[in-house]
């Protein structure tokens, strides 16, 4: 080709000052920011100013070592999208395969340049220069010019720092980004690790159980509010300070540290401590908080409140020694009346009295059996209700007869107020209930009275309810007399047998029916127990 003809037509060299300055114009612009698209685009406009290009592309390799085009100008969106370009094919690959610069001055003759990937026609002047960092190509820069003035060796050298320049903003963008990348893991991680903590510390929260976690020398670091109740400490009080100090007292921590650190097993133990409303029974499991992350040292400490079971194993043995008071006392008279009566002969009117005691104790051993299995198969949901219409009005005369044998100077009366409508229930259901509460006023009332059952309506439900003027419940039993084995401690009840199972049945009865139960009671004057049947059930 003819060089010296091209050379004339080339633009007139730049000054030193000048070639600064343009170079000192991109280093501003590229360190304007740190967005690689942004600094590619900003350097590609520049550059295509100052070397009155026309058109001109950066393209990076990607991982599939494929050239693409990352910022650009001139060219249609259609190139930049689509050109993809193997090192070796065309201008751009060949320069990222050899490293070499290439201009392109004048119509291109070269027979390795004949299939340009971007264009048909001929290239009047061209300059493509490699992307270099640490001696490995990256990619190119590329700019092109139409028109007679052509590109010259002296702008490849400008060209080329301006590639060192692309090269070190690409360099720093990466190292930027891979920083983005690390610090956004980070981030990320760090919100992990915050959403597990206050996932952790929701479960504990709402946890039932105490948990107390206390260095292994015993000073606690952590306490959820069930441990603050249990112990009855405010949090800030207890952190920092000894387990034995907020431990009602008690010696506990040194037992702790020896089974937990020294014998590496569980350490387990109950104790109690007062409390204004009585004393509570704790139950303490203490494990190492782990031992295979170092620096993570401790020991959790989990407690549970087992009052409630140890009141419900209390009530089961007295229920135990009471039902067998119960069977016994009964069956003792049966026995002892029947093996009189088989080795002696009485007369009629003796007989009689004993064949009396005789049924009335195995009734009583009867009551007691059926209430026992009445209420275990309630609780289980083996009773079905065989619901039917029932006149209850209908039933009272009778169910006041049948007490007539139980009767010491009681007086039972009936009223009823309003109209009374059939009702869907299970009668043997409503007796049961009936039976358990008369038999109670009658056994309440040592003294006798009056016992009355009242059948009233309103507009929901029918109400039902048996007062009597006996020994009365305190207020502050008043809750717990339907509870199951429950009895008042008085001198009457241990005289009298009982199991504290009929008012348990009763209630269980009544809600079956979809009804409500309350007893209203003044000590020593008697007591109302009072239950509804809604009209709607
Ligand atoms: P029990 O077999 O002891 O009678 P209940 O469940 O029927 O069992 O009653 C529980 C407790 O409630 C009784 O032990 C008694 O102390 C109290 N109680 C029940 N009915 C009356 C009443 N009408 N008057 C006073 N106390 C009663």
């Amino acid at each position: 080709m003819k060089q010296e003809e091209q050379h004339n037509l080339a633009q007139p060299v730049w000054s030193r000052e000048q070639e600064l300055l343009a170079l000192y114009e991109i280093g501003k612009a590229v360190n304007s920011t740190l967005d690689l698209d942004k600094v590619l685009n900003i350097i590609i406009s520049e550059t295509i100013g100052l070397f009155q290009a026309d058109a001109g592309s950066i393209m990076l390799l990607n991982a599939d070592n494929e050239l693409t085009i990352k910022a650009a100008q001139g060219l249609t969106d259609d190139i930049v999208k689509n050109t993809r370009v193997r090192p070796g094919e065309g201008i751009a690959g060949w320069v990222a395969e050899t490293g070499q610069i290439l201009l392109l001055d004048g119509r291109v003759s070269d027979p390795r340049f004949r299939n340009l990937v971007d264009r048909k026609e001929d290239i009047p002047s061209s300059l493509c220069v490699p992307l270099k960092r640490k001696d490995k190509i990256i990619g190119v820069l590329m700019i092109r010019r139409t028109g007679e003035v052509r590109f010259s060796d002296h702008h490849s050298r400008l060209i080329s720092l301006i590639a060192e320049q692309v090269a070190i903003t690409i360099e720093n963008a990466a190292l930027f980004e891979q920083e983005k990348r690390r610090t956004e893991e980070l981030q990320e991680l760090n919100r992990a690790v915050k959403l597990e903590k206050s996932k952790m510390e929701t479960i504990l929260t709402s946890m039932a159980d105490g948990v107390v976690v206390t260095s292994v020398s015993g000073e606690i670091s952590m306490i959820n509010r069930a441990g603050c109740k249990m112990l009855d400490i405010p949090e800030a009080e207890a952190i920092g300070k000894h387990f034995d100090r907020i431990c009602a007292g008690k010696q506990i921590f040194d037992n702790i540290r020896e089974s937990v650190c020294r014998r590496k097993v569980r350490y387990k133990t109950d104790f109690s401590r007062e409390s204004p409303g009585g004393e509570i029974f704790l139950h303490l499991v203490a494990t190492a908080l782990s031992e295979s992350v170092p620096g993570n040292e401790g020991i959790v400490i989990v407690i549970q409140n087992i009052t409630e079971m140890k009141k419900i194993d209390r009530m089961k043995s007295e229920f135990v020694s009471m039902v067998s008071h119960e069977l016994r006392t009964p069956l003792t008279a049966i026995m002892g009346f029947a093996e009189l009566m088989i080795s002696r002969e009485f007369n009629a009117e003796r007989r009689h009295r004993y064949l009396e005691i005789i049924m009335q104790d195995s009734s009583r051993l009867m009551r007691l059996i059926n209430n026992l299995l009445d209420l275990s198969k309630l609780e289980a949901g083996q009773i079905t209700f065989n619901f039917e219409p029932v006149n209850i009005t209908e039933m009272i005369p009778g169910l006041i007869e049948s007490f007539e044998s139980q009767k010491a100077g009681h007086e039972l009366t009936y009223g009823i107020d309003g109209e009374i409508p059939e009702m869907m229930l299970d009668r043997d259901m409503f007796l049961n209930i009936m039976v358990n509460l008369v038999s109670n006023a009658i056994k309440y009332s040592p003294d006798g009275g009056n016992i009355n059952i009242l059948l009233h309506r309103n507009s929901e439900a029918v109400v039902v309810s048996v007062s009597d003027q006996g020994i009365g419940i305190a207020q502050e039993k008043i809750p717990l007399v339907f509870d199951k084995f429950y009895r008042v401690d008085s001198a009457l009840n241990r005289e009298t047998g009982g199991t504290g199972l009929g008012l348990a049945t009763v209630k269980y009865i009544v809600e079956g029916f979809g009804g409500k139960i309350w007893v209203e009671s003044e000590l020593g004057k008697g007591s109302r127990f009072i239950f509804t049947l809604p009209l709607e059930a």
